[in-house]
């Protein structure tokens, strides 16, 4: 049983060995993918979730697709090491996550990019027509934007405009209705116990 409701940040690590049961390969169309090496996973009832947004932001001529998601914790040892040796530790700690301490370890979570008139957009922003859909729309599919502006101190992480988390429809809609925007903050509102804040 998958625990959508999981509670993954600085305080609250994966180990080493933690990999998801239920994952399942996303085959994107020809020329979506930025890193071709690089195969997209998800929990498999989060990508029919996923694949539902998606089809539904088409209707609105969006067109969404998964460019970063399950990473292991070697793959993200990697990335943050990268970037230490590019940009410094500072700068790592500060814009990636320490391995274990990632989301995208968990198969939940994934990172957006956009194609619009043919064009593969990576690099999105809060202003894409895109992204604005996605979050007056994701909380329908269960999905929240993880790490929302203005809530830096607690979430531990800048503001993220292409970061998703699968929560849950139930979850998901109330925090929507709440306006809870963080899991941190819908935790402790909740007063679950089994997470470090
Ligand atoms: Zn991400």
């Amino acid at each position: 049983m998958v625990d959508y409701q999981v509670l993954v940040n600085k305080n609250n690590s994966l180990g080493k060995d933690y990999v998801p049961d239920n994952l399942v390969e996303i085959h994107e169309p020809a020329g979506v993918k930025m890193d071709s090496n690089y195969v997209n996973k998800l929990d498999k009832f989060v990508y029919q979730e996923f694949k539902d947004m998606q089809s539904d932001a088409l209707l609105c001529n969006y067109e969404i697709f998964v460019d970063s998601s399950y990473r292991s914790f070697d793959y993200q040892q990697k990335l943050f090491n990268d970037i230490v040796s590019k940009k410094g530790l500072k700068y790592a700690l500060r814009y990636c996550a320490l391995p274990g301490s990632s989301e995208h370890q968990t198969g939940l979570a994934f990172d957006v990019i956009v194609r619009r008139d043919g064009i593969l957009i990576s690099d999105v922003s809060e202003m894409d027509s895109e992204l604005i859909w996605l979050m007056d729309n994701s909380y329908k599919y269960g999905f929240i934007l993880r790490y929302p502006k203005g809530k830096e101190k607690i979430t531990g992480y800048n503001f993220e405009p292409w970061h998703f988390r699968y929560v849950g429809r139930d979850i998901a809609l109330e925090m929507h209705d709440s306006g809870i925007t963080t899991l941190e903050e819908y935790i402790i509102n909740k007063d679950i116990k089994r997470f470090r804040l």
